[in-house]
């Protein structure tokens, strides 16, 4: 018997012209890299597809979900390869649908190789027929239905050998991992930013993470713990991250201290925004990306949201805003993190919360507000104390690393309100 394959459809919207090669390139890329540890004999490319010939003893579930958190794919499958003639074909996609529970079924047929002799229609027909005397024979109860039908069986005819699967599996969708520039999200131990930075991987970013956390709390109950084990769960769309982890509550006790009381959280964020944006340059990043949603709290109102970002410089990127809250929540369960973000953990915010938060401030209400504030001496506070944490995906274990505090000369780039 020949070997297991996995063949992978990519979608063809983000193929054009002479980008092609480069995303496809990431895409094979991203491929290999998922599939770290586990025997592949070859990836090949025959026509609008990619195949992936696993070794004898790879674990094939493994495998299949492995490919299903590598963005770009639209879907895939494990297929039967077989020699291009119309017996092995029927053969295999007898083999393919026997096992399944159906009642109406369809063959769907492409041949990217036109030097096959069938034509699609007639593969389409002939397969089917088989399909359908076989079942019958099995005392099945079956028909043919072109529209909508409960199976497929899918026959491909490639270059290379015919493909043949019954068991379509959609794919993570968007764009293959880095493809898209770099850039800095600021992680909550919360539900919203892993999520939030979900959506832009898919769109092809590579992202690193800020992580602000009290560090009243004893060790284990801080945030760190959260941000670390999310930006865990999230390292194999990109396979590589790194997570900066910044003390805040000596920055928090200084806006407690010296600001007014109602614009504390606004204060606390545009500091967030100010010590990411000095990383993200670190990382060569572009952008920052936070969890906010219009309206969800009072320090998102649009007023304040604009506010805050007058703090910055960098563009700010809020995938959520226009999402509910459900909707995040759902995302979250599908890409694992709801659980992580579950636990209970000492979220920095929260603490000297004032009682009458500001709904709709302004960027020059808040300059002012910090007006007693030594805004770069904090920033440049914040990056002293700052560690960093590496995430490396080597297939079924994900490696981080701890570097100590990151030394930083006071910037003159640091924007100051
Ligand atoms: P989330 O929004 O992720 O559920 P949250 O509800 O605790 O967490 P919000 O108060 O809604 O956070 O904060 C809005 C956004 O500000 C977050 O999505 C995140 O991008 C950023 N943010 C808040 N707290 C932190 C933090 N401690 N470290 C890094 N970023 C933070
Ligand atoms: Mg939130």
């Amino acid at each position: 018997m020949s070997n297991p394959v996995i063949v992978v459809h990519y979608h063809e919207v983000w193929l054009k012209g002479r980008n092609r090669r480069f995303f496809l390139g990431k895409l094979s890329t991203a491929l290999r890299q998922a599939l770290q540890g586990i025997p592949v004999v070859r990836i090949e490319k025959p026509g609008d597809r990619f195949v992936v010939t696993l070794g004898d003893s790879a674990p094939q579930q493994e495998a299949m979900a492995r490919v299903e958190r590598v963005f770009g794919i639209a879907f895939y499958a494990l297929a039967r390869t077989v020699e291009r003639n119309m017996e092995a074909i029927c053969q295999a996609a007898w083999e393919e649908s026997e096992s399944l529970r159906f009642e109406s079924f369809a063959v769907r047929a492409k041949r990217s190789d036109k030097s096959f002799l069938q034509s699609s229609m007639e593969i389409e027909s002939v397969v089917g027929r088989y399909l359908l005397e076989k079942l019958k024979a099995a005392g099945r109860t079956v028909k043919v239905r072109l529209k909508d039908p409960e199976a497929t069986c899918y026959v491909e005819i490639t270059s290379g050998p015919a493909l043949v699967y019954a068991r379509k599996i959609p794919g993570a969708g968007g764009l293959p991992a880095n493809t898209a520039g770099r850039i800095m999200c600021l992680l909550s131990g919360g539900y919203d930013s892993a999520v939030a930075a979900y959506h832009m991987m898919k769109r092809g970013a590579h992202l690193s993470f800020a992580h602000f956390y009290g560090s009243g709390a004893k060790p284990g109950e801080s945030s760190l713990h959260v941000a670390s084990a999310l930006a865990r769960q999230l390292v194999p769309y990109q396979f590589h991250a790194k997570l900066y982890r910044i003390p805040f509550e000596p920055i928090q006790r200084e806006i407690v201290r010296y600001a007014p009381e109602n614009y504390r959280v606004l204060l606390y964020r545009r500091m967030m925004l100010r010590i990411a944006e000095v990383l993200a340059k670190r990382d060569r990043a572009l952008a920052l990306i936070t969890g906010d949603s219009l309206g969800q709290v009072a320090s998102q109102t649009l007023r304040n949201l604009i506010a805050v970002d007058s703090a910055a410089r960098m563009v700010v990127f809020r995938p959520l805003i226009g999402t509910d809250k459900m909707e995040i929540l759902a995302t979250a369960r599908k890409i694992g993190t709801y659980d992580i973000s579950s636990e209970p953990f000492h979220d920095c915010c929260p603490i000297f919360l004032p009682r009458m938060p500001a709904l709709y401030a302004s960027g020059e209400e808040l300059d002012e507000a910090e007006s007693k504030l030594d805004v770069p001496a904090l920033v440049t506070q914040g990056l002293r104390s700052t560690t960093l944490e590496q995430f490396h995906y080597q297939g079924a274990e994900i490696k981080s690393e701890v570097f100590p505090a990151l030394q930083y000369r006071a910037s003159r780039n640091i924007a100051t309100a």
